[in-house]
């Protein structure tokens, strides 16, 4: 599968890099929930009888290519969110709902080992989130960057800049490297 840039934008979207095993599982007629207002959040809650702990939720999201936040239960793949197609950006989202009129969101972060996405798509989902009447934080709360071992093929999570494969030892790429 390849990353693609569009080039009208330049806007890096990512495919889906995860094991084909959880890509076949893919239901394609279900996407996740839209969410073009905090008032679907409430919905989504709602409607999938999410429980809140602190007040809070945590959801898997995903940037769709049409610029849209989408979510869905947080025990959900990331790919599955998107039925199965590139995205912006994906990670992990948490909602703090003080009242039924104030949402927030307290957290979020690229941690998506299906897509591996740069923590520079940041700069779309701010674009997105903008456009959603919600506080959110000034850059994603954990930021990670994501390799592909070349010798085994693994996906790092590389901590602490130690650019070596988690598994096999090998030297990592130093550049984002999910072509
Ligand atoms: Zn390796």
């Amino acid at each position: 599968m390849n990353n693609s840039k569009s080039k009208k934008d330049n806007i890096q979207l990512y495919s889906y890099v995860g094991s084909q095993e959880i890509f076949d599982s893919v239901d394609i007629n279900f996407v996740g929930y839209k969410i073009s207002k905090s008032k679907d959040i409430l919905n989504w809650i709602e409607k999938t009888a999410q429980e809140l702990i602190n007040n809070s939720i945590i959801a898997t999201f995903i940037i769709n290519e049409n610029h849209q936040l989408v979510i869905n239960d947080r025990h959900s793949e990331h790919v599955q969110c998107a039925g199965g197609k590139n995205v912006i950006s994906a990670g992990e989202i948490s909602f703090l709902i003080e009242k039924k009129d104030k949402i927030s969101i307290n957290e979020i972060s690229n941690q998506s080992t299906g897509y591996c996405p740069k923590p520079e798509s940041w700069k779309y989902v701010e674009k997105v989130l903008s456009k959603i009447e919600i506080e959110y934080p000034n850059y994603f709360t954990l930021a990670f960057d994501f390799r592909l071992c070349t010798n085994c093929q693994t996906i790092n999570l590389i901590k602490e800049q130690v650019f070596e494969c988690q598994m096999c030892e090998t030297e990592l790429d130093l550049k984002w490297n999910f072509h």
